[in-house]
């Protein structure tokens, strides 16, 4: 018995003889399955597994914790939008921040991010010498 493996970007497996995508009825691919093309040829399919390792720290925001210069430098725009850990300050509570800009105000460079508040909506500007983590 010929077993035809397909890889998992392909959403079905093709026909070996005519090329037509033959439509897959199992949950579990990984197993060889009978497959039936439209045009009638049967044939013995099976997803191929050849997942890769995937490394932990691939591009973008992993885990961090120290100033929120260092985290800028580190990590730069792709901040906007991710969800920091904050230290309290005065009336701000601190806690988890959306990021929605770099340093906001041009004349003040030493206010490197500034960030919403996900519980109470504040926006804030964050020095680069506070101390932020990532938080998702
Ligand atoms: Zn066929």
């Amino acid at each position: 018995m010929t077993i035809y493996t397909y890889t998992p970007d392909l959403m079905r497996p093709l026909c070996p003889i005519c090329g037509a995508p033959v439509p897959q009825d199992t949950d579990t691919p990984e197993t060889p399955w009978q497959g039936t093309c439209p045009a009638g040829h049967s044939h013995t399919f099976q997803l191929e597994d050849d997942e890769q390792e995937q490394p932990d720290d691939r591009p973008g925001v992993s885990a961090f914790s120290g100033s929120a210069g260092e985290l800028v430098s580190a990590y730069g725009a792709r901040l906007v939008g991710q969800r920091i850990d904050t230290a309290r300050k005065a009336t701000y509570p601190g806690g988890v921040a959306e990021v929605l800009q770099l340093t906001p105000d041009a004349n003040a460079p030493e206010i490197c991010l500034q960030v919403r508040h996900c519980a109470t909506g504040e926006v804030i500007g964050i020095f680069q010498d506070e101390r932020v983590r990532t938080a998702f």
